[in-house]
């Protein structure tokens, strides 16, 4: 529809009218938000005329004060937030206001589940922004002109919320931007003046612009200045509230819930700039998506630059938020200059240690607090051992393992916990891989060394196969898969070589190599097991299975490799087979045995139906009493 003003109306975006519809129900116990989401998008707002004005001084030149003005008129009960920043286009309103940019939303929206509180969780990952303006209105109204454009370039934008908005023409006086909220009837406490002053104060004392109040259902009331107006990481820390600090945290990094800690440091001298860098407490909707918006508020003499500077920090620190202000970048430096800047390494690995000793210290001090970290951004971090060399010890001593020796699938064991109590002999860490805890628990390599009392890592994250090889040394311990190749445990055990062992049991071993040939690359005898009859393990040269079947999966051709059979020659089972004089029973048998072998450490088989057909059978000789003949 189109008139003479260039009136349309246009739909949502389909995950815009989802996410209204949730946003609204989940999120009404913290409905006050949106009036920080509001007065947050005009700071950005004023923060980006600002920045274009470097350029092109002449768009601050008739209106040079920004501000923020938030006016009130408790008998029409609205509310308006007015800036002077860089207003929107036509174009610009209808793809601001009408889609959400964020790649992975349908899929996130598809999470939601109904329940509230649950939701209002998941929402908190996403960040609602403009759009919770509906959670207290039943009509917004949008007032709009870009700087540079002329008063007749202004545009208007309306909408119930309900599925779509109109937007037309309209002459408009000033540069920037007014977002009028018509509140519903329960909502006129936004209409208070004592309760807008105490929010305002709460959300925008750290903001960098004045923001004032203005009651318009008085006459000649004039605005008057609330907050404090100075950009937060300039004042000195000690005159810093934590509760501040934390509105700034949310401020800048869209999130409902505190951050777990933060480090605000000024550094002066040859390199000049401030950094205030955050640990949220929650991970956000898209961590996994590699083209998720990340990095760091760039400001150069508190001139607000750009967000998501992702030069400032490795990929395995995605996680954080925080800004910082550089005295030395030129005002005009872009994504491109920037990754030129000689300066950017240093700036790189200074900011990077900040992370690390706050993550140090958070681990040392706030062991509850750690904890919730290590599960939100643990399998992130844990990148950094394979990005981050330079670092690789200090990761490590970061590092959170489940273990034996809690048999817990929660990872909270440090390397420093399992080497306190690693015996005196012991000069390994040990550790097995897999694909969940359950298998990893269970798996059979493990037994001999739960017998003697040995601890080792439970390792089953993805990423695990590919940070093991890049773990350095750990206090003067190596680490050693318990999976692969010979298995030397620290009580002399270990000693006797394979080839010894093996010897003794010759016959046995040549016949079950004949048996599998296709299918395995050695037969030994087992100084891992205690109840298991077999198990399969890795060459010493060998890709793990892990990431054998990561590779695989990632569509890569791998060379064909087949698996060490360990039998346990303890084993009744084992007894059973080396008595069975039958040669195709002997055939079926050794086949079952590394069939579960296999499936005991995760593995698939590659001719499951074949592998029915042998229990099948079995089970039947067992049913007829026919088994009962060869035991
Ligand atoms: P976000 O702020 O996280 O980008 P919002 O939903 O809050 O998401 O806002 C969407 C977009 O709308 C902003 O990125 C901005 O481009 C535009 N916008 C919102 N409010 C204003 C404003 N007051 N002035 C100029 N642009 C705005
Ligand atoms: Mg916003």
């Amino acid at each position: 529809m189109s008139d003479k003003n260039g009136q349309e109306t246009l739909g949502f975006q389909a995950e815009v009218r989802q996410l209204l519809q949730l946003m609204i129900h989940s999120l009404y116990s913290n409905k006050e938000i949106f009036l920080r989401e509001l007065i947050s998008n005009a700071s950005d707002a004023a923060d980006k005329l600002r920045f274009e004005a470097l350029a092109t001084p002449a768009l601050l030149k008739d209106d040079p004060d920004l501000q923020i003005v938030v006016a009130f008129d408790a008998g029409s009960k609205t509310l308006s937030v007015t800036d002077n920043g860089i207003g929107m286009s036509r174009e610009e309103l209808i793809e601001n206001l009408g889609t959400i940019a964020k790649s992975g939303t349908a899929e996130f929206l598809q999470q939601m589940t109904g329940d509230s509180q649950k939701d209002a969780r998941l929402i908190g990952q996403f960040g609602v922004g403009f759009y919770s303006a509906f959670i207290v209105a039943d009509k917004v109204e949008v007032a709009t002109r870009r700087a540079g454009l002329e008063s007749r370039d202004g545009v208007r934008w309306e909408s119930d919320g309900q599925g779509e908005f109109t937007v037309e023409s309209a002459e408009i006086n000033k540069r920037g931007t007014t977002v009028t909220l018509h509140l519903k009837d329960a909502e006129s406490e936004f209409a208070d003046e004592l309760r807008l002053d105490s929010l305002i104060r709460k959300f925008s004392d750290h903001i960098g612009f004045p923001v004032l109040l203005q009651n318009l259902g008085e006459t000649d009331s004039e605005p008057k200045t609330v907050n404090a107006a100075t950009a937060l990481w300039t004042r000195s820390r000690s005159d810093i509230g934590e509760d501040e600090y934390k509105e700034f945290y949310k401020h800048i990094a869209h999130d409902f819930v505190d951050p777990l800690c933060w480090s605000h440091n000024r550094v002066e001298g040859k390199r000049e700039y401030t950094s205030l860098l955050y640990i949220p407490a929650r991970a956000p909707f898209d961590l996994w998506n590699r083209d998720a918006p990340r990095g760091l508020k760039l400001y150069v003499r508190r001139v607000f630059i750009m967000d998501e500077a992702e030069q400032f920090l490795p990929l395995y620190l995605r996680f954080v938020k925080g800004i910082i202000d550089s005295a030395d970048l030129p005002l005009n430096v872009s994504r491109e200059l920037l990754q030129q800047n000689p300066e950017l390494d240093a700036l790189r690995s200074a900011l990077t240690r900040r992370v690390l000793d706050m993550l140090q210290k958070m681990a040392a001090n706030e062991a509850q607090d750690y904890e919730k970290f290590w599960g939100e951004f643990g399998q992130v971090f844990k990148e950094g051992l394979v990005e981050d060399q330079q670092n690789a010890e200090k990761l490590a001593r970061l590092l959170r393992f489940a273990s034996t020796h809690t048999d817990s699938a929660k990872q909270d064991q440090s390397l420093s916990d399992y080497v306190a109590r690693a015996g005196e002999g012991q000069d390994k860490i040990y550790y097995v891989l897999g694909d969940n805890f359950e298998t990893v628990s269970a798996s059979p390599h493990l037994e001999q060394l739960r017998e003697k009392g040995l601890e080792v890592l439970l390792l089953y994250d993805r990423i695990d196969s590919w940070m093991v090889d890049h773990l350095p040394e750990f206090e003067g311990k190596t680490f050693q898969d318990v999976g692969r190749g010979q298995l030397a445990l620290p009580d002399g055990d270990g000693q006797i070589t394979q080839e010894a062992l093996n010897d003794e049991n010759k016959p046995l071993l040549k016949k079950i190599r004949r048996t599998l040939k296709d299918r395995v690359e050695a037969v030994n005898i087992s100084q891992r097991l205690v109840d298991s009859p077999a198990c399969v393990v890795t060459g010493e040269q060998d890709l793990t299975p892990q990431l054998r079947r990561l590779l695989e999966a990632s569509g890569q051709e791998l060379p064909k490799s087949k698996p060490i059979l360990e039998i346990n020659i303890e084993h009744s089972l084992v007894s059973r087979l080396s008595a069975e004089a039958d040669d195709e029973r002997f055939r079926e048998l050794s086949n079952i045995v590394l069939d579960h072998a296999l499936l005991a450490e995760g593995a698939q088989l590659s001719n499951p139906a074949e592998y029915v057909r042998r229990i099948n059978q079995l089970l039947l000789e067992i049913g007829s009493g026919n088994a009962d003949q060869h035991t």
